[in-house]
Order: C-alpha cells, then sequence, then structure tokens
C-alpha cells in the first residue's frame, strides 16, 4: 500500500502499474507520478499546468 507523500491518504494502485504513470490522489487532488515500481514508490508530479509547447 502506498500513500500519497502530500496528505498521507491511502493510494489504490492497480496490479499493472508502470514506472513514471500519473495519477491523481483521491484525497487532495494532487497529482503523482510512480517513480519506482518495485518497491513502489509516489512523488508529486512535477507541476504541468503550462502547455510545454508541443
Ligand atoms: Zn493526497
Amino acid at each position: 500500500m502506498s500513500q500519497c507523500p502530500v496528505c498521507d491518504a491511502d493510494l489504490t494502485l492497480g496490479d499493472d502499474i508502470l514506472k513514471g504513470e500519473l495519477l491523481e490522489c483521491d484525497d487532495c487532488g494532487t497529482e503523482l507520478e510512480i517513480t519506482s515500481v518495485d518497491p513502489v514508490k509516489v512523488d508529486a508530479a512535477p507541476a504541468a499546468e503550462e502547455d510545454w509547447g508541443q
């Protein structure tokens, strides 16, 4: 079980998570990035509100 690094809420992760996958904390709404899958580590994703100009 992983926890949100921002609000410590428990995160429900699927069995097929991938490193770099983004998810949103149901509790605080922070965008999170899976930085490692074994063991699972979740970190707040870098702010990406701006369009990166692709
Ligand atoms: Zn949270």
